[in-house]
């Protein structure tokens, strides 16, 4: 297998006083797609945080390797700038601070400068191409946005701040279709740049059906339970997760 661009060894978790992952490996290779699924409570958005650093999740045994380098000691901050990006599956509001200016800061926090002029018309070209009211970003991040709203000012985000690797938290999830649509066009986009990976956590597949899929993963309670190719989607889709709750037992 080629260099690995995202390299979890072995990731034990926990949340306050319990163990939530019990030794998670996952490889994901530059360019490529991979989904994870599971039932509610597997584990799955533990995962995501962990990969980010979130506090709250400890890494108490095994490694995260990230274009190389250690990365499961660094500040969140830090993997962010190397080129992590998690979309959230409860994105905060901020009151007081514009979708505009949210991006900004955090391009510059990546040590990327741009001239306002240029700026603006990166986030305009952007907005267009996932069909976002332009006078969107003058609102404050994720104060009174729909479900919708919200899911499109991440995907903006990701096409903003071009990450090597990001992972998606149920980006799908309490969408109607057409806000699947253009959330997945908008993915479908960030993953046509070949050099961009992207991890999939999703209960649905329609956000899969204009992606092309590399690999499953299939996490119960804490554990991989089963891998493969994109059948396996479809696999789950057509018998659930039963099976493979019995086997990681
Ligand atoms: P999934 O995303 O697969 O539905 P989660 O990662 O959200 O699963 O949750 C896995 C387990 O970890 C659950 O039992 C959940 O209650 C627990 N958990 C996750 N985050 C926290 C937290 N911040 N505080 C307490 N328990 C948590
Ligand atoms: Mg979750």
């Amino acid at each position: 297998m080629s260099e690995a661009l995202l390299d979890i060894r072995n990731l034990h978790v926990r949340v306050e006083d319990k163990e939530i992952l019990h030794g998670v490996s996952l490889q994901i290779g530059p360019g490529e797609t991979h989904v994870l699924m599971g039932p509610n409570g597997a584990g799955k958005s533990t995962l995501g945080y962990a990969l980010m650093g979130h506090p709250r999740y400890i890494v108490t045994e095994g490694e995260i390797w990230f274009k190389g380098e250690r990365i499961d000691t660094e500040s969140p901050d830090k993997r962010a700038k190397a080129g992590l990006f998690l979309s959230f599956q409860a994105p905060l509001e901020v009151p007081g601070l514009t979708v505009s200016a949210f991006i900004r800061t955090a391009m510059e926090q990546r040590g990327e400068h741009l001239r306002i002029a240029q700026y603006n018309r990166q986030l305009r070209e952007a907005m267009d191409l996932l069909q976002i009211d332009p006078s969107y970003a003058r609102r404050d991040l994720n104060v009174g946005f729909s479900g919708g709203e919200k899911k499109k000012a991440e995907i903006l985000q990701l096409h903003m701040l071009k990450p090597s690797m990001a992972i998606l938290d149920e980006t799908d999830s309490g969408l109607d279709v057409d806000a699947v649509r253009t959330v997945s066009a908008g993915v479908a986009a960030f993953q046509k740049d070949q050099e961009r990976s992207l991890l999939i956590i999703t209960h649905s597949t329609r956000i899969l059906e204009s992606l092309h899929v590399d690999h499953t993963h299939v996490l119960v309670e804490g554990r991989i339970a089963a891998e493969g190719g994109a059948d396996l989607v479809d696999a789950i889709n057509a018998s659930g997760f039963e099976a493979y709750e019995k086997k990681s037992v």
